[in-house]
């Protein structure tokens, strides 16, 4: 008999090689009915897999992150079966489950899949589903799956194989499929009710240019047919609210091939929000005691040496720009951190100067392949709300602490109600992994633990998943269609004032190590509006959007009355403009309404006499006749509420 002890802390007992279905059993049919997978202590596994020791056992549904993606990854490869039922001989790479769903990559040789083809593969998925084929695993070992692989002529599938070890290699079947694949899989493939095929897409053979380009087929699944409907209105939503497309809409942005690839050109509009942005930063900043400074967009190839990041990133990024004179290289800027750390160094720190912060509007260059590129999320030019604390180890906790207020205070003024703090430690079983003291890991742990204690954050803690030079803090912001985005970070680093031999004089007299802090609570300005505008909708808070107010004459004759209405808002600090085109007035609301501007200032003959303004909102209507001064009240009012 084994002891199973359950997440309340129950334990039970069972028979040796009893599987979590039967653990689910014992409790409820209902439950054993929703269970596709478990976690068998801490590591996910098939619910149908049995059980020969003691373990504490999770059971995983399709509430579970882990539960959808044993889910979707089972997807993957019934659509990897309907495909070799379709295209006998096709060739498979990988096909792992996502975010939203699974995707599988495909090498159908001499046929080309369409869109077309989508519905037809589908239905072939459909059916395969109903059949309730079980899924099984079984143990293999590597010349036996190479012999398989051989036999099938499928070069992807081998390629795999060589970087697996022997004794660790799994085979799954359900149906007439069978797939290299260490699992879990669902107990059987009736748990699938929906499928849909999303898209079709090129992707090179692990990732890599200059292998052959596959057919990646995108796909999505559910346990009800509800739930399907609901993603594809929301994957709808979505498409209206594409930063890329509202961009243009709102006049924000644009690229251009001459330019260059992924190099983003900003428009009136765009520049103007991004510096309201950039202003409400800099006063934030400002106030929490950090000081401003500006460094040049390249730096001597030198500098990276220094950091690492040439060593690091080198080779796959720009190169080094040469000059006319032997043996000078410049790099362009990938990183801020190693120009501060020089401004550090100009001159000598006492402990009594710490901490010292320097914000920068710091714009890098890294290199995207042209395939990653995706309108202001990945771009080759960006610039990133940067800022370097250097501070005394016993600083640490308190300069965290104000960070993540500042992160939430410009999370609040945007509009980002929910996000969660997740807090990446060190595996502390990996030693080889990190730099720096054991000593000063467990300081700076502590210091982030302590400082997202009082928070009132969502925190959830990832071990290992610490960068080798510190432990950080992620925040994970949901927008308004529940997707996630990472978007702040701040990094706790003792590589850095290594590397640059960072010193301040301490109280003792001796010379100690300043400890650095990175921090960019929007990330990059491209991406942060990228996800801003996806998040509002384009609709944008007041403090930030480009025009508050749209003020639309009755007529043509009440133009200079609106102009001269537009100066005294422009007085209170209300920015808009005059609709004085010959239009009706319908079509100037509706205008309006499209470019999503709030306030709309409708002004006739009675208005004038009055003194008055007739105001309608973007998306409510009508909203009352009030004279100036009650209107810029009313503005004023909705500010402050944000920032
Ligand atoms: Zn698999
Ligand atoms: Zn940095």
């Amino acid at each position: 008999m084994i002891n199973i002890t359950l997440p309340d802390g129950s334990i039970r007992e069972y028979e040796t090689g009893a599987t979590a279905i039967d653990v689910a059993k014992s409790i409820s049919e209902g439950l054993a009915r929703n269970v596709l997978a478990a976690k068998l202590n801490g590591k996910v596994i098939d619910a149908f897999r049995p059980i020969e020791s003691d373990a504490s056992l999770q059971l995983l549904t399709w509430n579970d992150d882990e539960g959808k993606e044993t889910m979707w990854h089972s997807s993957a490869h019934i659509l990897a079966e309907a495909l070799e039922e379709l295209y006998p001989g096709i060739k498979l790479g990988i096909g792992p489950p996502i975010e939203n769903g699974f995707y599988y990559d495909v090498d159908a040789g001499d046929t080309v899949i369409t869109e077309g083809d989508l519905v037809k593969i589908e239905k072939k998925m459909t059916e395969l589903a109903r059949q309730k084929n079980g899924f099984s695993r079984r143990e293999i070992s590597k010349a036996e799956a190479i012999a398989h692989y051989k036999e099938k002529n499928d070069e992807y599938k081998l390629d795999l194989l060589n970087g697996l070890e022997d004794g660790n290699i799994t085979f799954y079947t359900q149906g007439n499929f069978t797939d290299l694949c260490r699992g879990p899989h669902i107990p059987n493939t009736s748990f699938i009710k929906a499928i849909k095929l999303l898209s079709l897409a090129g992707a090179y053979w692990r990732g890599d240019e200059k292998n052959k380009q596959l057919t990646r087929i995108y796909g999505i699944t559910f346990p009800k047919a509800k739930e399907l409907t609901a993603h594809l209105e929301l994957l709808e939503e979505a498409k209206k609210r594409d930063h890329r497309k509202l961009g243009k809409e709102l006049d924000l942005f644009t690229f251009s091939k001459k330019v260059g690839q992924g190099l983003p050109l900003w428009l009136p509009k765009g520049a103007m929000l991004r510096e309201r942005l950039e202003n409400f930063m800099k006063k934030a900043q400002l106030e929490a005691g950090y000081l401003p400074v500006i460094t040049p967009h390249i730096g001597s190839k030198e500098l990276y040496v220094t950091s690492g990041h040439y060593a690091k990133y080198g080779a796959d990024s720009f190169q080094p720009i040469t000059t006319p004179n032997d043996g000078e290289e410049f790099l362009l800027k990938p990183m801020n951190c190693p120009h501060h750390c020089e401004i550090y160094k100009s001159r000598p720190r006492s402990y009594k100067d710490l901490p010292i912060r320097f914000a920068e509007f710091g714009t890098v260059y890294r290199y995207e392949q042209s395939g990653e590129l995706h309108g202001l999320t990945r771009v080759r030019g960006f610039t990133q709300d940067d800022a370097h604390l250097f501070c005394r180890p016993e600083q640490v906790e308190d300069e965290f602490k104000k960070v993540i207020e500042l992160v939430l205070y410009v999370f609040k003024a945007l509009k980002f109600e929910e996000f969660t703090a997740q807090i990446s430690l060190r595996d502390k079983e990996d030693k080889e992994k990190y730099i720096g003291s054991d000593e000063n890991w467990e300081k700076a742990e502590q210091a982030i633990l302590n400082s997202v204690k009082g928070s009132g954050l969502k925190t959830v803690v990832e071990y290992g998943e610490a960068a080798f030079y510190g432990p950080k803090l992620d925040f994970m912001v949901k927008d308004a269609l529940g997707r996630k985005w990472q978007l702040g970070t701040i990094q706790v680093d003792y590589n850095l004032p290594e590397r640059f031999e960072l010193e301040y004089v301490g109280s003792d007299d001796q010379r100690h190590r300043p400890v650095m802090i990175h921090r960019a609570p929007f990330g990059s300005l491209e991406r942060f509006v990228a996800v801003l505008i996806e998040h509002c909708g384009g609709n944008f808070p007041l403090w930030l959007t480009p025009d508050q107010i749209a003020i639309l004459p009755l007529s043509e004759k009440y133009n200079e009355n609106c102009k001269e209405v537009l100066n005294l808002l422009n007085k209170y600090d209300i920015r808009g403009f005059v609709d004085d085109r010959n239009e009706k007035v319908g079509k100037k609301i509706r205008d309006a309404e499209v470019s999503k501007v709030p306030y709309m200032l409708i002004i006739g003959e009675k208005e004038i006499e009055n003194g008055t303004l007739a105001v309608r909102k973007h998306g409510e209507g009508d909203i009352g006749t009030m004279k100036v001064e009650e209107f810029s009240a009313l503005i004023k009012k909705e500010i402050e509420e944000l920032v």
